[in-house]
């Protein structure tokens, strides 16, 4: 972490001064704009964005500059669908035996600043084991451990059996009947039990489960899971914390309970009908659709060892749907946020997903603004984060060349500031 250029300044000038960072941008996407700027000097200081101007500023002593000419600078990123305490993988399933909660939470430091390098500096966490999103964020709020700022779930609510039940595919010998506590529910009460301990927890939103899903060691990856009044329950429960909700959905019935039930955002959506997404434009219901998850499942799956064999078939069937569907619902006016489900995938390559939207004919600028201003709105951040704009958060991404062209070089970041630390420069 290049941070000793700052200290150094900041002695040299006996602290009396805050030093700023000046950026200079060969180009800035603002995440509002239609169109980018060019050759600008973008200022901040105390973590605050203090000045937007053209032409490139000379620093004063004691300020840095970030020589990003040749290059673009971007608000930093929102991923609305992560899990940073995991990563799949070939031994996944007897991890799930073997990882205590230490474990769990020392990976999610290290995803934390993975994420983070590759300039997303908001996620929303959609599900963990241990709560361990929890004190990641905290201690990332604290500025213990280097992260992205997180919107967390906790452990994501699902039905006996469903897409979340912790205990899918355990030997009767260990305990296997969670309830809401742990994220299992089988009526109107356990729903609103488990929205209130998620609120004892400490989590800042709610995850269902509404369908079954690809990864979960059981046999159907789209049937309906929940009820529409059990949905309704959690979503009714969720709005006297304050809580948005967020559905996991495959299959189009479970997909449709879920709008109807009030959810805000779908995730997957994966077999989405017309009427679903007619009810979304009705609702007002935004769509994640996770992309990078459909291929990765999909390409993974290839190899006829790397899943358990219940659920490559999953991952088959699941995966190359995605990204038409997409297409269709974006193309049909649905509302998009950004969204990987990275945790399935490696940390670090959520930028993939731009690719995989500009490919299902969404355009870059679009694609970028579905990753900045318009999540911020959604978690109403947009006063802090989100634009670049004087008065808001020094939270910057600056990637090589120009994304509107290309848009791969949101996957080749060089620059990350938040918290009033450069995390990376060119
Ligand atoms: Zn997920």
């Amino acid at each position: 972490m290049p941070r000793g250029g700052l200290a150094l300044a900041l002695f040299l000038l006996g602290g009396a001064a805050q030093a700023a960072t000046l950026i200079h941008a060969g180009r800035v996407i603002d995440g509002v704009s239609a169109a980018a700027t060019t050759n600008q000097t973008v200022v901040v200081d105390a973590g605050k964005i203090i000045a937007i101007e053209p032409g490139f500023r000379a620093p004063a002593a004691g300020d840095r500059v970030i020589d990003l000419k040749q290059g673009t600078l971007l608000p930093g990123l929102f991923d609305m669908h992560v899990h940073l305490t995991s990563e799949y993988s070939k031994h996944s399933e007897i991890d799930d035996y073997k990882l205590n909660e230490a474990d769990v939470a020392i990976d999610g430091v290290v995803y934390a600043e993975r994420t983070l390098l590759a300039g997303f500096t908001t996620v929303r966490d959609l599900g963990d084991e241990y709560r361990a999103s929890i004190p990641l964020r905290n201690a990332i709020n604290a500025g213990k451990v280097p992260g992205p700022r997180i919107i967390a779930a906790g452990k994501a609510i699902a039905s006996t059996g469903g897409h979340a039940d912790p205990t899918n595919g355990w030997a009767r010998k260990f305990p296997s009947n969670p309830g809401p506590e742990d994220g299992v529910i089988n009526s109107v009460e356990d729903a609103r039990k488990a929205v209130r301990q998620r609120y004892k927890d400490g989590s800042d939103t709610i995850k269902i489960t509404a369908t079954g899903g690809v990864l979960s060691i059981a046999k159907n990856g789209l049937n309906p899971q929940m009820t529409e009044e059990e949905i309704r329950a959690v979503v009714t429960t969720a709005r006297d914390y304050g809580f948005k909700v967020a559905a996991h959905a495959h299959g189009a019935e479970g997909i449709k309970r879920a709008i109807r039930g009030g959810v805000d955002t779908i995730e997957h959506g994966t077999f989405m009908d017309d009427e679903g997404m007619k009810l979304m434009k009705e609702r007002g219901t935004f769509y994640v659709p996770t992309l990078s998850a459909g291929r990765w499942v999909f390409d993974m799956a290839q190899d006829p060892d790397f899943f358990p064999p219940i659920v490559r078939p999953k991952a088959l069937q699941v995966g190359p749907q995605i990204q038409g569907t997409f297409a269709k619902a974006y193309k049909s006016g649905v509302k998009i946020l950004f969204g990987t489900d990275t945790g399935v995938g490696k940390h670090g390559d959520n930028a993939r997903e731009f690719k995989l939207m500009v490919d299902g004919g969404m355009p870059a600028m679009e694609a970028i603004r579905v990753a900045t201003s318009i999540p911020a709105k959604f978690l109403d951040l947009d006063a802090k984060v989100g634009s670049i704009a004087v008065g808001k958060l020094g939270e910057l991404t600056g990637v090589p060349g120009n994304p509107l062209e290309d848009i791969t070089a949101m996957e080749r970041v060089v620059f990350v500031m938040k918290d009033n630390t450069v995390y990376k420069a060119p």
